[in-house]
């Protein structure tokens, strides 16, 4: 028996689809999270960096420039003694002043930028006050107090500027933070990529084993079924498998297989039977009677031969026609298989010639076997018409293998003879092929 069909599975192109799906599922999502997620957050925190550090770091750098220009006019005045000097000094050092009030406010994020800032400005204010005081007495001036005046004033604007790149050096070191932040972003999205890549990779070598072997065994199956069938064994049926295109092409197979092997026995039959009486053919009794004989030599038990003859069946065709004559053979036929045992052998010899092969019977047990056939024929009146029946009856001969001969030849001559004995003894009667 062949299994039965599973419910409803996917299509041969469904699956396959739905492998691809699968397959570039984890390469969309990595598309997908690393767009909405990781980019904008990894080049955020670049953004962030960068305008916080612009920010903190701009007006630094523009009050380092404004007291390295305040510097100059000092230096000038005891050089020239331009009074001019004091105004730009005047004027630089209130854009210092109000540079350093407006950084102060700006939000510093770490306390030692503060910090650091307002010790610059301490600085400058110490520095302011020395630059005055040596602008007040004026110049050119060479003498020592004033050199010695003039290198406090630049050790105090020294003092402010470096305390002003310390902030810096902070400032940058707060990139670096941002920076160390955006690198373990950029790792951990690589990390996750490569992830995503494996599990792709996983999935494409799982989906591709699953969907070749959901095809390639039913393929095999398929061929192996179909060269089955190729050698003539027409009983073999190919595992129907799942229901889809490769299933329902086994379906058919099998269908095709079924309907050939029908027909082969049809034809078989067609070609041992009769066709109007349905007994066995004279060829298939030639067959089946050395079969028989090989059997009794070997087993060493006599099987029995009848012949069967209708009596004046001639008549029958003369009066009634040849339609009814027909009828009347095939009559003769049932009576015989419902009086006979199920092992004998039923054929139609000739025309209106039976001949029946008795298995393991001798001829004492097959006389009242053929007496039981006669009367089967004779008791009863057969219809050759519809409203007309007539009483028949046949005449039998009996040889028996292995008592009389082991030649088949001569058996069936011997019932012929015991058969034409019976005819001329009035007929309607059975006789045993004898010696005598
Ligand atoms: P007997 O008692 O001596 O056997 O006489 P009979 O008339 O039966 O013998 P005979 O051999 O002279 O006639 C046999 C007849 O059977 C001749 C033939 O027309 C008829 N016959 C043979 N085959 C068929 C058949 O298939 N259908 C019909 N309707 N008649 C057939
Ligand atoms: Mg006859
Ligand atoms: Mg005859």
């Amino acid at each position: 028996m062949i299994r039965k069909l599973p419910g409803r599975s996917l299509s041969l192109r469904a699956r396959v689809i739905l492998g691809m799906v699968i397959v570039s599922l984890p390469l969309l999502f990595a598309l997908l999270i690393g767009r909405t997620v990781l980019l904008p957050s990894l080049s955020e925190t670049f953004h962030e960096a960068i305008a916080e550090v612009i920010q903190e770091t701009q007006p630094i750098r523009q009050l380092q420039v404004l007291l390295l220009n305040a510097a100059m006019p000092v230096n000038d005045i005891i050089i020239s003694g331009d009074p001019r000097e004091v105004e730009r000094f005047d004027k630089l050092s209130h854009e210092i002043d109000r540079m350093f009030r407006e950084t102060t406010i700006t939000a510093f994020k770490l306390p030692q930028e503060r910090e650091s800032i307002l010790t610059a400005q301490r600085e400058w204010e110490e520095a302011k006050a020395r630059g005055r005081a040596i602008l007040a007495r004026g110049g050119p001036r060479h003498d020592a107090a004033t050199t010695r005046n003039m290198k406090a004033f630049d050790a105090k604007i020294d003092a402010a500027v470096q305390t002003l790149d310390y902030v810096h050096e902070l400032a940058r070191g707060e990139l670096a933070d941002h920076l160390a932040r955006a690198d373990a972003i950029e790792r951990k999205m690589l990390v996750f990529v490569a992830s995503m890549t494996g599990i792709g990779l996983v999935l494409t070598l799982v989906v591709g084993v699953l969907v070749a072997r959901s095809i390639l065994r039913p393929l095999a199956l398929l061929e192996k079924g179909a060269a089955q069938i190729g050698t003539g064994d027409l009983a073999h049926r190919i595992p129907p498998g799942r229901d889809d295109e490769l299933g329902r092409v086994a379906g058919a197979f099998n269908a095709m297989a079924a309907k050939l092997e029908r027909a082969r026995s049809e034809l078989e039959e067609l070609a041992i039977r009769d066709s109007l009486t349905q007994a066995y053919n004279r060829r298939e009794f030639l067959r089946h009677i050395e079969e028989e004989a090989r059997r009794c030599r070997r087993t060493r038990r006599p099987f029995s031969l009848l012949m069967v003859d209708i009596d004046h069946f001639k008549s029958i065709n003369d009066t009634y026609g040849h339609p009814a004559g027909d009828e009347v053979l095939k009559n003769i036929v049932a009576r015989l298989r419902s009086s006979a045992r199920p092992t004998d052998f039923i054929a139609r010899y000739g025309g209106e010639e039976f001949a029946l092969i008795l298995p393991e019977t001798d001829g004492t047990n097959a006389i009242p076997v053929a007496e039981r056939l006669r009367e089967a024929i004779a008791a009863q009146p057969v219809a050759v018409t519809a409203d007309k029946s007539i009483r028949l009856t046949a005449s039998f001969g009996v040889a028996t293998y292995l008592e009389e001969t082991e030649e088949i030849e001569h058996l069936i001559a011997r019932a012929d003879e015991a058969l034409y004995q019976a005819k001329h003894a009035g007929r309607n009667c059975v006789r045993r092929f004898t010696l005598a």
